[in-house]
């Protein structure tokens, strides 16, 4: 009989881990994975069910959940038999299911040549897409079962596996902190990928003694510890992996001899005294090396980490590291500093590596869970999305790009090349198309179908796209390719947002107002700016403070020269009995601090959704914000509503196409309003124009600007302005 593994092989080992399984439920999965491949035989021979066999025994060493185990052990049954997936649901529920299909998934992606710069994102999209974090459990301990059977493969299949193992599943292992499966994975492959700098390590660490060396080394130690009353010390020892071997061997060029971490013993005490009073027993039985002491205890790495290293020459020539820590140090040493602290007080790091943080914490659970013998399964709470944030779908030629979960299609083809998302005019997901916002998921084959080269993208695309890097690349492309139609888009959006703050400059210094923003803006003219608005590359917010504040310098220019011609010509209707200059009908509300009453002066201040405030002129709080160039903008003239000042003087300068019958016009149109003329005078100017001055009694500036109005209105006028 060749001993194949059996099912009570498993039940022995479940029963001696003392963990609470449920058998009734490992009874079922084994019965149903076994009646699934009966018949079936591994290419080493023996039969299929001993490769679940092993892979949940594997799992138990791992302190994994009864539910993993039973995942396990059928995780084979759908992928090769005719088991399907309803019925495993029916029968375990949707987390074996669940698992079972996972493991299935994970196991249908064949990576046949792993590119350096994509190795990252695999294993990332791996993580991702195994979601239970148990899934990529199970599969770890599944691939570790076939690399200790691979004999039985041929020589590609096993260079293949040896290659994929070693790039994707072992960083993998590694970042869950499953250290002794990462590197069994490593001196696995590394026995297919080269067999002879493999067996030549195997022969060096032979010639030393090995694992029993660095065994009699620590006990020893442990011993002699007691003697001088430290009983408790916990003692850990290692031989260091073929493969880290060599890497120093081969990739620093080392001699095995020059490798003093070949084998190292690790001490764990409980107080730092305890850790130099064991430094000078280990210096007192063995001969330290130079140079080779290192106090990480009084000065810490900058990453935290605590610890005595010292290497000494055993009593045999061999060299060995000797590591000596407190319980708290080891702690920190296997999970870091950062990692601990950070998920115990729920802190989430915007800018910080998140993926390493919450593998950190699959590590402490996996820990705590083969720590704490009924901990029950604690891994049942890291279920669920381990990576919601991150999502990967591959190009048609099997390139993997990663996205933030929500990217688009868009954002995909420009995360491609910024040729490709300009080009874009379609998308196909899976050979179907899509529109083009469709929001990408991990595992899809994304196809960009593009247009001709001088397509260009869609202005409306920057509201789609999520990532920063298709939203640069568009605004880019517009910057470059369309400075005419960003000039005017660009102006048109900040005449916009102007009107809706109520600024309104005149035509005739609409130029130099905007050069002078521009200027301010450290930009060349005020077309660079506009174009910049048009591209995206600036936002229109930033400038509106400036434009604010520019726009008071102006209106405080205006006041002095009494100029009030920028007002918009109509009849402003005044609500509770006030008029506020250029708004109609708004709504105000008075002042607590100056409460003004009518006659007196006011001022108003346009606020932020409410209305405009009335101050009385002479408020503490109205004069102040108006020399505060940010508010200066935001205050406007404001009136009762039945104040007449009949006597109040303007003159006003009137330019008009010369012509006969021009001084009648102009005449009949202030009768019409019953405006009092105290002066008036005209003159050729060149050019067959002629200039007129009036001197007008008027009754308020709202009163003056229906003058104004009129006056335009007079045939042949071309301008009218108070001076
Ligand atoms: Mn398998």
């Amino acid at each position: 009989m060749a001993g194949y593994v059996v099912y009570d092989d498993l039940k022995q080992m479940v029963l001696e881990s003392g963990r609470p399984y449920d058998m009734e439920m490992l009874d079922k999965a084994y019965q149903l994975a076994e009646r699934a491949h009966s018949g079936q035989f591994r290419r080493s021979g023996e039969p299929y069910i001993c490769h679940p066999l092993h892979v949940a025994m594997l799992l138990v060493d791992l302190g994994m959940d009864t539910e993993s185990l039973a995942a396990a052990l059928m995780h084979d049954v759908v992928e090769d038999t005719s088991v399907t997936l309803n019925e495993l649901e029916s029968q375990f529920g949707a987390d074996v299911a669940h698992m079972v299909d996972g493991v299935t998934k994970l196991t249908k992606i064949q990576f046949s040549s792993v590119e350096e710069q994509q190795a990252e994102n695999l294993r990332k999209m791996l993580m991702a897409m195994s979601q239970d974090v148990r899934v990529m459990i199970i599969k770890l301990c599944d691939r570790l079962h076939n690399m200790r059977t691979g004999d039985a493969w041929p020589e590609q299949k096993r260079r293949d596996k040896a290659l994929e193992t070693m790039e994707v599943y072992a960083p993998i292992a590694h970042r869950l902190g499953i250290s002794n499966i990462k590197e069994e994975l490593e001196d696995r492959s590394l026995r297919y990928l080269d067999p002879v700098g493999y067996e030549n390590i195997k022969e060096l660490l032979a010639e030393n003694g090995g694992r029993e060396f660095v065994t009699h080394i620590a006990e020893v130690i442990r011993e002699r510890l007691a003697e001088n009353g430290m009983p408790e010390a916990i003692m850990k020892s290692r031989v260091k992996s073929v493969y880290g071997i060599y890497r120093k061997m081969f990739m620093q060029n080392r001699d095995f001899e020059e490798i003093y971490d070949v084998y190292a013993v690790r001490i764990i005490l409980d107080t730092v005294a305890e850790c130099y009073n064991a430094l000078g027993v280990i210096h007192d039985m063995y001969h330290p090396l130079p140079n080779r002491f290192k106090d990480y205890i009084s000065t810490p790495k900058p990453n935290g980490y605590q610890s005595l290293h010292t290497t000494v020459i055993g009593h045999e020539g061999i060299p060995f590291e000797v590591q000596i820590r407190t319980r708290e140090m080891d702690q920190m040493a296997e999970y870091g500093v950062a990692a601990h602290w950070k998920y115990k007080a729920g802190i989430q790091s915007g800018g910080s590596d998140r993926l390493e943080e919450r593998l950190a914490w699959v590590r402490q659970l996996l820990e705590s869970q083969r720590e704490n013998e009924d901990a029950g399964s604690l891994l049942q709470d890291i279920k669920g999305d381990l990576l919601p944030e991150e999502v990967f779908a591959f190009t048609p030629k099997g390139d993997v790009i990663n996205l933030p979960a929500g990217a688009t299609a868009i954002d995909f083809a420009y995360a491609i090349h910024s040729a490709v998302g300009n080009r874009m005019i379609g998308a196909k997901v899976n050979s179907r198309i899509v529109p083009i916002d469709h929001k990408v998921v991990t595992g899809e084959i994304i196809e960009i179908i593009t247009g001709p080269a001088d397509k260009g993208p869609s202005r409306d695309w920057l509201k789609i796209v999520t990532t920063s890097e298709a939203r640069n690349k568009i605004r880019n492309w517009f910057k470059k390719e369309r400075r005419e139609e960003n000039i005017q888009e660009g102006r048109a959006a900040l005449e916009r947002e102007m009107r809706r703050n109520l600024i309104t400059v005149p035509d005739d210094k609409w130029d130099e107002f905007m050069a002078e923003i521009a200027r301010r803006q450290r930009l060349n003219s005020a077309d660079e700016m506009y174009a910049a608005l048009g591209y995206g590359g600036l936002q229109i917010s930033r400038l509106m403070g400036k434009i604010k504040d520019e726009y008071g310098k102006l209106k405080a220019g205006d006041e002095k020269a009494n100029l009030l011609a920028d007002i918009p010509l109509k009849k402003y209707k005044g609500s509770d009995g006030v008029v506020v200059e250029g708004i109609d009908n708004c709504p105000v509300k008075f002042a607590k601090c100056c409460s003004p009453l009518p006659g007196d002066e006011i001022v108003g201040f346009i606020t932020r959704g409410f209305g405009v405030s009335i101050h009385k002129k002479d408020c503490q709080n109205a004069q102040a914000s108006m020399n505060d160039p940010e508010n200066r903008g935001r205050w406007v003239r404001a009136y009762w509503e039945d104040t007449k000042q009949e006597n109040y003087k303007a003159t006003l300068e009137l330019t008009a196409m010369d012509r006969n019958g021009l001084v009648g016009d102009v005449a009949m149109a202030l009768a019409d309003l019953r405006v009092p003329v105290y002066a008036m005078s005209a003159r050729a100017v060149d050019n067959g124009r002629a200039s007129m001055s009036l001197t007008i009694g008027i009754a308020s500036t709202e009163h003056l600007n229906s003058v104004l109005a009129k006056l335009r209105r007079v045939k042949d006028v071309v301008s009218v302005m108070r001076v």
